[in-house]
């Protein structure tokens, strides 16, 4: 039931508007205020000062989605009052005109709009959950703000220049990666610029390391004052640092990680069912549940989200520029976003010697067991395409496995095509030098750069597995390495298995998401909802103790499950299994020079 836990979801940024093009209309000048020093009314009070506007810009919009969220959430929902006045404070008339939308009369004679507006996390309005690290929350500690969450923009001026004022209490902190003007305003150069940069604010840690020519903070809040700013640096600096050497030059200035743990309690009162990270350009917002200490899966997290400084950041296509915060379009190329960063975060680990191959290959092993549940007849790019739709955003978090194998597919055939010369880091160091952070590529010419650049059969291996839904050609790439491929064995766990994987539905309910061929024939049936395991109900609480129990039982047990199926209860008195090893590599031992030459290669920065 390893599966139950893994609702924790690694959000990304895959699209976001880059810098301005549009010719902004100069003379409207916005300047947002949030005050949260009187915010024991749980209210964002938001105040924003314009001059300038014209008819055109007569609509305040909140956001409906935002990058890397892949939902709709309808900030709208949480406004609870707002107005509009002159000049001379005098009140317009402030029409609500759509879930996210607000008109306002006589808008050339608007001077400030005035507004409350609630956090996500603890709000009941009425539509989905909103995810935390894609949320706002305050609390009397801390403020999680995601700034799209809370401020909006006037029709037509997206790509104006923004300045922010945030009032907050004196002995707070203020962690961020917007750039704070002399004059205490927060600038930036377009309101995609801001909806990019979160804020955490509280009671915060505060730690600082410097990563090639980058300086890079982490803030955290967490109700444990044993976990601090500094013990995350800590366990983290070594693969920061392999972070850089693998870029191998300084592609930003700065960078902050914002951690918020939120105690136990607090995530159950506010209802939270997800956990992870957001990623943004300069920064990405991590919330999770305090568990007292630190899991060393962090450390590969942040690893992830530090590299995409590459991609998407410096490396992205031309297609949403600015972002669509009403209707998003996806570009092609999440592979390149997510997979390819997924695997850099592991194999620069590899590379600087903080993991052995044989912990390299488990990782490769798990992304197989994993994307083996997921569709294999839908193509990387078709993923990309769907992901705003239900079938897309089931498969979305397949990019974080069959993405990143396809990436260390294409590493492995480029290096051997290059005579052990230049593999994907170096190809990809390449396309950043042609683009970079104002030079987007074409979205559907990219494949043809990357063949331009490369060989002509990697256009072959585009065809096959990114483009096409070919199984990855694992055995004989790693055997190029020399690692022999076992596609299943006895494994050496010999604690019992009930053999299912867990996930959330809609109505928050769990439901078998996978189940292992003794529970098929046990009687389980994958989208069964589950009802209890153990006699017991499964919820995020006693999950957790229920696969304690089970793992303390032994192989051929029976463990009772109830499960509701088409509106009826089903008792299934399952057998907990041996557990199987699948997709295993194991080094050859005797190499070939050929195989020598190749892993030689493999395993350094080239
Ligand atoms: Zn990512």
């Amino acid at each position: 039931m390893r599966k139950m836990f893994s609702f924790l979801i690694l959000f990304c940024v895959v699209v976001y508007g880059y810098q301005p093009t549009a010719d902004h209309d100069s003379s409207a000048q916005i300047i947002y205020d949030i005050n949260l020093i009187n915010s024991n009314d749980d209210l964002f009070h938001v105040s924003v000062s314009v001059n300038g506007l014209t008819d055109e810009n007569d609509i305040y919009n909140l956001p409906a989605t935002a990058p890397g969220t892949y939902e709709v959430m309808d900030f709208g929902r949480f406004m609870k009052s707002i107005k509009a006045y002159d000049g001379d404070g005098n009140e317009l008339n402030v029409e609500h005109i759509s879930t996210n939308r607000w008109e306002i009369e006589d808008v050339n004679k608007l001077a400030k709009l005035v507004y409350d507006i609630e956090d996500s996390f603890d709000s009941d309005a009425p539509g989905i959950s909103v995810d935390p690290m894609g949320g706002t929350g305050i609390d009397s500690a801390f403020v999680v703000l995601n700034t799209f969450g809370v401020l909006g923009f006037f029709e037509g001026l997206q790509s104006n220049p923004i300045k922010l004022k945030v009032d907050y209490k004196s002995d707070w902190t203020i962690g961020t990666a917007l750039n704070k003007g002399d004059d205490g305003f927060y600038y930036a150069a377009t309101y995609d610029r801001l909806a990019d940069s979160p804020f955490l604010i509280g009671n915060l840690t505060n730690a600082s390391t410097k990563v090639n020519d980058i300086d890079v903070d982490v803030y955290l809040y967490s109700p444990d004052t044993s976990v601090t700013a500094g013990k995350v640096m800590k366990m983290a600096n070594e693969v920061l640092q392999a972070a850089g050497k693998f870029m191998g030059y300084s592609p930003t200035d700065h960078y902050d990680f914002l951690f918020c743990f939120m105690s136990p309690e607090d995530y159950e009162r506010n209802n939270l069912q997800s956990a992870g990270a957001l990623e943004h350009s300069n920064s990405s917002l991590f919330v999770f549940p305090s568990r007292g200490r630190l899991s060393n899966r962090m450390r590969d997290d942040m690893a992830h989200e530090f590299m995409h400084i590459l991609t998407p950041l410096n490396l992205h296509s031309n297609i949403i520029e600015p972002y669509n915060f009403e209707v998003p379009t996806a570009s092609e190329h999440i592979w390149l976003y997510e997979g390819v960063t997924e695997w850099e975060s592991h194999i620069l680990q590899l590379r600087a010697g903080l993991i052995t191959p044989e912990e390299y290959l488990h990782t490769i092993s798990q992304e197989l067991n994993v994307n083996d549940h997921f569709n294999q007849n839908i193509s990387l790019t078709e993923m990309s395409k769907e992901v705003y739709t239900e079938e897309g955003r089931h498969q979305f978090f397949n990019f974080y496995n069959r993405g990143a194998v396809t990436a260390a597919m294409l590493d492995i055939r480029l290096l051997e095509l290059s005579n052990g010369t230049r593999g994907l880091r170096e190809v990809l160091l390449d396309l950043l030098k042609k683009y970079g952070k104002n030079k987007p590529f074409m979205d559907d010419k990219f494949f043809d750069i990357l063949v331009d650049l490369t060989y002509p059969q990697i256009e072959e291996f585009i065809d096959d597995y990114i483009r096409g839904t070919k199984s990855l050609p694992y055995v004989d790439y790693m055997e190029k390495l020399g690692y022999r491929y076992i596609s299943k064995r006895v494994s050496e766990d010999k604690r019992p298995s009930l053999g299912i994987g867990l996930g959330l539905n809609d109505k928050n309910q769990f439901f078998v998401r996978e189940a292992s061929d003794e529970l098929l024939n046990d009687g389980v049936k994958i989208n069964d909802v589950i009802l209890k395991i153990l006699g017991q109900e499964v919820n995020m609480t006693s999950a957790h103790k229920i696969l304690g129990q089970i793992l303390s039982m032994q192989v051929g047990d029976t463990c009772e499950v109830v499960v509701e199926r088409n509106g009826k209860q089903v008792d299934i008195p399952a057998i907990l299994h041996q557990r199987m090893d699948k997709h295993i590599f194991e080094d050859m031992g005797e190499l070939t020079e050929e195989q020598k030459f190749l892993r030689d290669a493999w395993l350094r920065n080239l």
